[in-house]
């Protein structure tokens, strides 16, 4: 059985056909510039192909992943009729879709209505959907998975701000979380990788990338979550400030005369280690500066360090212990030094990296000590593959 996943953005559509009999990615690519001049990238059957085509909507880029999937030299399926359903990559559900779900026309129209969550992300998620309704007919299942869907089942004690209830009541407002799909994913790998039952398992996800989240997994489930309402909460990232005090916003707002559109930029835009570093939100320029003896770029990576090892310590707690601890995402998966740096704060609870086994790269591992108490895995996120399981576990219900 195929699936296409699908990831729109407001002027780009990526997509993978993934074979579920053995979980092979058969065709991936890109449509870029949607709306503008059209760039479009394929590659199947060992080859890339890279084309200037205009694609002005969504539905023409779909029409042009379909006949490019059909091709008699670039396709990898006879017919589209072999595409069993599309996953389609959702940042919000809110508390509306708290799961996989098939989307039928009036379901779109209510995911559209959630828009004000999610504005950047959302509304071109939509897009797609309705694209690939148009373009695609009736008969082939849309799967929206959501980011937000593994993090739901959280207690309200973790999930609840402590603001007037009313405002939760009224608007939604509460912790949500992010990157579910990729938390989700590694968690499930961990057990596998540990031979262990995920249900018996308490295990920290530590997603790290441009944006980073870390998660609190017991026997299978999320229970806590460090990003919230919106993607900017939770530790510093490349360029957003994480938790800080909420007063800081409004007391720089009214120093510097900025509207609340202006303030939101610069805590997601123009914070976290770029704004400590003043140098990049890059990881490894930050390295090097630091190397080169910038003293910002070393507080940017100690405080990172730092702030990462605050949010395990509190998730072990929270959970009355832990099993493993994984590691994912840009510099999750390839920062050795950072995992070591992190994970020598927890000595105390018996954890230990093997510096041999820590220096591997692109397979999960284990790269903890063999007696180690905690496992400490290094797990390539797939947010494809993951959203080509549930969209396969949804249909096949
Ligand atoms: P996104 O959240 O945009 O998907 P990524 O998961 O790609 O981001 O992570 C980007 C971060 O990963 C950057 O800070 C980058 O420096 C870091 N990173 C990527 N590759 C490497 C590498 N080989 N070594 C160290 N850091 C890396």
């Amino acid at each position: 059985m195929k699936i296409l996943v699908i990831n729109a953005g407001s002027s780009s559509l990526k997509y993978q056909l993934i074979d579920m009999e053995n979980e092979s990615v058969l065709a991936k690519g890109l449509c870029d510039r949607i709306g503008l001049d059209g760039k479009f990238v394929h590659n199947a059957n060992g080859e890339k192909l890279e084309l200037d085509h205009p694609m002005p909507n969504h539905a023409e880029a779909i029409k042009v992943v379909l006949s490019h999937l059909t091709d008699a030299k670039w396709g990898v399926i006879k017919d589209v009729s072999e595409i069993a359903a599309v996953g389609h990559r959702t940042v919000h559900g809110a508390e509306t879709f708290v799961e996989a779900t098939v989307m039928d026309d009036e379901k779109v129209n209510v995911l559209d209505g959630l828009a004000e969550f999610a504005p950047l992300h959302n509304p071109p998620a939509v897009t797609g959907i309705r694209a690939c309704m148009e373009v695609m007919g009736k008969d082939v299942p849309q799967v929206t998975v959501y980011d937000t869907a593994f993090h739901y089942g959280m207690p309200k004690t973790a999930a609840i701000y402590p603001i007037p209830y009313e405002y939760y009541e009224k608007y939604g407002i509460r912790r949500y979380g992010f990157h579910g799909t990729s938390h989700g994913f590694v968690s499930e790998e961990c057990a596998k990788l540990l031979g262990k039952d995920i249900k018996d398992l308490k295990i920290i996800t530590c997603h790290l990338g441009n944006g980073s989240s870390i998660t609190a997994v017991d026997g299978g489930k999320c229970v806590d979550t460090s990003m919230g309402f919106t993607p900017l909460a939770g530790f510093m990232m490349g360029t957003r400030c994480g938790d800080i005090d909420p007063a800081v916003a409004m007391f720089i707002m009214n120093k510097e005369g900025l509207t609340p559109d202006e303030m939101n930029n610069i805590m997601n835009k123009k914070s976290g280690a770029l704004g400590v570093s003043g140098v990049s939100s890059d990881f490894r320029d930050l390295d090097a500066g630091a190397e080169e003896g910038n003293e910002r770029c070393r507080l940017a990576l100690d405080m990172f360090t730092y702030q990462v090892t605050k949010f395990i310590g509190s998730y072990a707690a929270a959970m009355g212990g832990v099993d493993a601890i994984v590691f994912t995402a840009g510099i999750g998966e390839n920062n050795a030094a950072m995992r070591e740096d992190i994970i020598k704060n927890f000595a105390f609870l018996g954890a230990a990296i093997d510096p041999e086994k820590n220096k591997k790269r692109g397979e999960a591992c284990i790269v903890s000590t063999e007696d180690s108490k905690v496992k400490v895995c290094v797990i390539p996120t797939n947010e494809e593959l993951a959203i080509a399981r549930q969209t396969l576990a949804v249909i096949s219900k």
